[in-house]
């Protein structure tokens, strides 16, 4: 996929002039080939620069492709890991800073069992969110974003992941907080990821059926009951259909994480690109005006609109 600086299009700049910035804070690697990857493909191919920070090395994830559930693999998954984040950051074409945490694993069991010593979950917040604030004064990202308070997923390091992104939105600005950490910068937007909604599972879960294919929803769907609240978090929905390959083939790199066979790629990708052509957002803090809903990130920061510029359309 080609990028705004390579095709020698005109990149989105803010009213100063300056090209675009766009930091996503994730808890491990694979987070972000799975959560927002197509729009991070878009706005790369429209010239904003994109910073992934990853919290953890993800080095107490399961192996959830069974063709990677291996002995060799399973000695080496941190260093496997990282290879993986490789390949992915160069598919998405973004720069990718890891924050230097250990994965708290995800406690399964009941009572559920102690988070080990040392993880990301257990450092304290003020600590956690140093190495963030850090990056975002070096950065200096226009827009953020991270998970909800509730970790978009029980996962202990999504929910830590989203604590250090709202603390360190507040005190990057703040010449008295952490004043050994670079120049303040004040980024002006904070997102939630929301792709995992009940509207967008429905959506598919419908379109699968009318074509007379299985859906892989049917079971989840019948126990998620609609909740209108939840819902109407969703602020602003940014069109990628056309960047859906480029997702698909970030999340393949994730191989120990990613079944080919499994339940990511069940619904084919034109399906998929007809029935639910955005990936969705809940503006979560803005430090500039804005009108709700949105269909851009950028929307109140970028001096020109997308509209016209991006070919974000849905095959015919
Ligand atoms: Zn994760």
């Amino acid at each position: 996929m080609p990028n705004g600086a390579a095709t020698g299009r005109p990149v989105r700049v803010d009213a100063a002039g300056e090209p675009l910035r766009l930091l996503h804070v994730h808890a491990h690697p694979d987070d972000e080939s799975s959560k927002g990857a197509a729009t991070t493909a878009r706005y790369v191919d429209e010239g904003v620069e994109v910073v992934v920070a990853t919290c953890t090395g993800g080095e107490r994830g399961s192996i959830l492709n069974p063709a990677m559930d291996r002995p060799d693999v399973l000695a080496n998954l941190a260093e496997i890991r990282r290879q993986e984040m490789d390949r992915a950051r160069e598919i998405l074409g973004i720069r990718q800073v890891w924050l230097g945490f250990v994965d708290s694993g995800l406690p399964e069991g009941d009572p559920p069992p102690p988070l080990p010593e040392g993880c990301f979950a257990l450092v304290g917040l003020a600590e956690a969110a140093e190495p963030l604030v850090r990056l975002i004064r070096e950065f200096r990202p226009h827009v953020i974003t991270t998970y909800d308070e509730n970790g978009g997923y029980p996962h202990p390091d999504h929910i830590k992941c989203h604590q250090i992104s709202v603390a360190a939105f507040e005190a990057a600005g703040d010449p008295e907080a952490y004043p050994d950490a670079g120049e303040p910068w004040e980024p002006a937007k904070l997102y939630y990821q929301f792709t995992f909604h009940r509207d967008r599972i429905v959506a598919l879960d419908a379109a699968m059926r009318e074509r007379g294919l299985e859906s892989p929803y049917a079971e989840r769907l019948a126990e998620w009951k609609p909740d209108p609240a939840h819902q109407a978090r969703v602020t602003t929905k940014v069109p990628c259909a056309e960047y859906f390959p480029v997702r698909d083939k970030a999340l393949l790199a994730h191989a120990t994480q990613i079944d080919p066979q499994g339940s990511w790629f069940a619904v084919p990708l034109e399906v998929h690109q007809e029935a639910w052509p955005t990936e969705d957002f809940e503006l979560a803090r803005s430090r500039v005006p804005t009108e709700l809903p949105e269909d851009d990130l950028f929307a109140g920061i970028a001096v020109d609109s997308p509209a016209g510029r991006s070919s974000s359309r849905v095959p015919a």
